[in-house]
């Protein structure tokens, strides 16, 4: 836990979050700004900042939430697709700097970005 992380105070129960999905290891919420309905993030409980950081049963368990949870979240929604990324670094878009797999529900002529515009 790391005392100025806002994912850590969700861990925590300090801040509240809706939560979709909980493990002993891996928490899954709605974001607080969605970019579509059901925009859910995907955390680890242990505090990481970078995939890089994570240990390999850490990063299964994260991935294996995400296989599970993002046809559930599209179907929670009746979306078509779902974007699903890390921002990994500043550079690349992180704001906050704890791990975490944003699932974001597409739907046919919505308009937004795929996740190969970056760059524009
Ligand atoms: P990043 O830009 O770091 O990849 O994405 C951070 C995400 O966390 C953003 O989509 C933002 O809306 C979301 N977020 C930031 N603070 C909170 C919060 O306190 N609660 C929830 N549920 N989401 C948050």
């Amino acid at each position: 836990m790391s005392d100025d992380c806002i994912f850590c105070s969700i861990v925590a129960g300090d801040i509240p979050a809706r939560t979709v999905h909980e493990t002993d290891d891996v928490l899954a919420f709605l974001d607080a700004n969605p970019l579509a309905p059901g925009h859910t993030l995907v955390i680890p409980k242990a505090h990481a900042r970078h995939v890089g950081d994570l240990d390999d049963d850490l990063a299964s368990d994260l991935f294996a939430a995400v296989t599970d949870l993002t046809p559930r979240v599209q179907d929670a929604v009746d979306a078509d697709a779902a974007n699903v990324g890390i921002n990994d670094g500043e550079a690349a878009g992180q704001e906050v700097p704890h791990v975490h797999v944003h699932v974001i529900p597409r739907f046919e002529g919505d308009g937004g970005a795929p996740l190969h515009a970056v760059g524009g």
